[in-house]
């Protein structure tokens, strides 16, 4: 029996004009993913049918299930559109399935057909109990039979595979994240991508006290969450020099302190220069002294921009799960340093004020030092695995 793909979107709450824009981008993202394959989409106000040869139909299910803006995903049998081969090809795909209880839901687009949707439930649920030995439960049954009636073939289907929920990704423009080996930031990225933020990365590295590895460590990082987009590039900031004259220049207690400060200023820059209109990263409130309330107030304030922090309010239990499901926590914790972790001050402070940051930054032309790193930024826009993986 043929089979296609239907898809039904998420956020069905969306403003009727934003809904063009939606399924535009669901399936701008949809040809994408799947391009090896041919395909053809027919996209209505609620839903998507995408026909495909039937072989390649695992791999394109497999594929849909990392796109964000997709609630549910079903294979659909088509069948003709006439009563006897419904109710024939509804016993074909019935006869494998166990369940002791079922209701029929017919929806019929196509409303030229003899029979309202009322009735044909009602007959197909009758066709259904002479042969096999269930019930009618219509509150909570094993399984739902969906029967959909359009012109040229009906569709019938059972269960459906939630899909990932969310916006298509970049419908609501793209921000930059702070992404460093850590287990949290990458979730942050993915969370941003699920509300339809398309993503820009950046990675600042202090070589030679950080490795090579953990740059590598952070490209993995970075196309692990693009597979969810497709788009990411990753900015690596050269922070060697600017770190080193934070330690120079700044008491121990400070030094996280002012090196955010400084991050947030190159990131503020990295955003005005490719036009991105907000920051993410991996905060948490109150996980380490640079992540209290006023570390964040001291450290925030030298951008305007808007900083989103999607993990913010997460226990690191609830983080570490998403970086499972998402496939980022195996390669978050592979052990190599990460710039804010090497040379950690004993006493880093807890309740930073601002006059004493502006002080100790008065102690050296911090903004030559930004300029530089801006300068030597590098660009990797090709996250292909074989141009990195032999060094991790
Ligand atoms: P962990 O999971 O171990 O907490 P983390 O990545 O969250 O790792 P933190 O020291 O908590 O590390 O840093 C807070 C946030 O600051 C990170 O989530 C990330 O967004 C940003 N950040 C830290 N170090 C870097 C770096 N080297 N490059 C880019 N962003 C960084
Ligand atoms: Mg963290």
């Amino acid at each position: 029996m043929e089979k296609l793909i239907l898809i039904k979107y998420g956020e069905l709450t969306t403003k009727k004009g934003n809904r063009k824009t939606f399924i535009r981008s669901l399936k701008n993202r949809i040809e994408k993913v799947l391009k090896k394959y041919p395909i053809q989409i027919r996209d209505l106000y609620d839903r998507m049918y995408i026909e495909v040869d039937n072989q390649y139909l695992n791999q394109c299910i497999e594929a849909l299930q990392k796109v964000f803006g997709i609630f549910g995903i079903v294979i659909c049998y088509k069948v003709n559109t006439n009563i006897d081969d419904i109710q024939e090809k509804t016993l074909d795909i019935l006869k494998d399935r166990s369940f002791k209880t079922f209701k029929v839901e017919t929806k019929r687009s196509y409303k030229q057909f003899p029979i309202s949707s009322m009735e044909l439930s009602r007959k197909l649920g009758g066709h259904i109990l002479k042969n096999f030995n269930v019930k009618v439960d219509v509150h909570q049954p094993d399984l739902v039979f969906h029967v959909e009636i359009h012109k040229d073939y009906t569709y019938l289907y059972e269960n459906e595979i939630r899909g990932l929920g969310g916006y298509p990704v970049g419908i609501q423009g793209k921000g930059l994240l702070m992404l460093s080996g850590g287990i949290d930031s990458p979730v942050a990225g993915y969370l941003a991508l699920k509300r339809g933020v398309d993503l820009e990365c950046l990675y600042f590295e202090s070589p030679p006290h950080t490795s090579v590895e953990a740059k590598n460590k952070v490209l993995e990082l970075a196309r692990i969450i693009d597979e969810y987009s497709g788009n990411i590039k990753v900015h690596i900031v050269p922070f060697t020099k600017l770190q080193e004259a934070i330690y120079k220049n700044v008491p121990d207690h400070y030094v996280i302190t002012i090196m955010r400060r400084m991050m947030y200023r190159i990131a503020e820059e990295v955003c005005k220069r490719h036009h991105l209109k907000v920051m993410i990263n991996g905060e948490s409130i109150g996980q380490v002294a640079s992540q209290t309330l006023s570390s964040m107030q001291v450290i925030n304030s030298v951008t305007n921009l808007p900083v989103i922090r999607p993990v913010a309010c997460m226990d690191k239990l609830e983080i570490i799960a998403i970086a499972k499901k998402i496939g980022t926590y195996e390669t978050s914790i592979l052990p190599y340093e990460d710039c804010c972790t090497i040379f950690l001050p004993k006493h880093p402070v807890i309740n930073p004020d601002l006059e004493s940051c502006l002080t100790f930054e008065k102690n050296f032309d911090y903004q030559s030092l930004i300029e530089d790193c801006i300068e030597h930024i590098e660009t990797i826009k090709n996250l292909e695995r074989e141009t990195y993986s032999d060094l991790l």
